[in-house]
């Protein structure tokens, strides 16, 4: 049975299934007030969270993936197997993973090409079960994984996956407008505003 209310994963406010939409980038659901239409194209049929259109007008791509680096970087001290949920992921990067995260194992895969993957890779990581039915990952220490030899590592250490090229993506550069931005970034700190006085409550 489906719930009939739900949370905004931006402000947390609880509300109906009716009130609240799929962000088309991530697929969480959100609040309209934590949304705005694409910010390309205007298109309200393609409602994008306000995290996600963020990080669309952007004028820098930031690697939101640093933070899973130094995280699994300082685990490295204690142990040589983490699990995560992806939503201790979530967390870590402070941000929602993609929608491909949840669906597909490939995007877990232990490509060095991809930025995503690369941030597990260059702290020492790799990935050695992905349950998405029940939403985590299993990641294992590279032995002795020195930043020079990563590629060596990965022929050496992964042949049971064999290595899959991603097609790549055309980025289509575009010139954020500095206005559309401070709009965009105002109205995130006043949801997150809102949220904290909600909290204190
Ligand atoms: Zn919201
Ligand atoms: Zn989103």
């Amino acid at each position: 049975m489906m719930p009939f209310k739900d949370k905004c994963k931006l402000c947390g406010r609880v509300l109906a299934y009716g009130y609240l939409r799929r962000c088309w980038k991530c697929g969480q659901y959100f609040c309209l007030d934590c949304m705005v239409p694409d910010v390309s194209t205007g298109d309200t049929q393609r409602m994008t969270c306000l995290n996600c259109a963020r990080r669309m007008v952007s004028p820098k791509a930031e690697n939101k993936y640093a933070r899973l680096t130094s995280y699994l970087k300082f685990r490295k001290a204690f142990t040589d197997s983490v699990s995560l949920t992806l939503a201790q992921i979530d967390g870590i990067i402070g941000d929602n993973l993609p929608i491909e995260a949840y669906r597909s194992t490939d995007w877990w895969a232990n490509s060095p090409n991809r930025i995503h993957s690369k941030a597990w890779i260059e702290a020492g990581w790799r990935t050695v079960e992905v349950n998405l039915k029940e939403g985590y990952v299993v990641f294992k220490r590279i032995e002795n994984s020195p930043r020079a030899t990563i590629t060596k590592e990965r022929s050496e250490n992964l042949p049971e996956r064999p290595f899959q090229p991603v097609p790549a993506r055309i980025k289509r550069m575009r010139k954020p407008s500095k206005t559309k931005l401070a709009k965009l970034y105002a109205r995130i700190k006043n949801i997150e505003r809102q949220r904290r006085n909600l909290l204190k409550r």
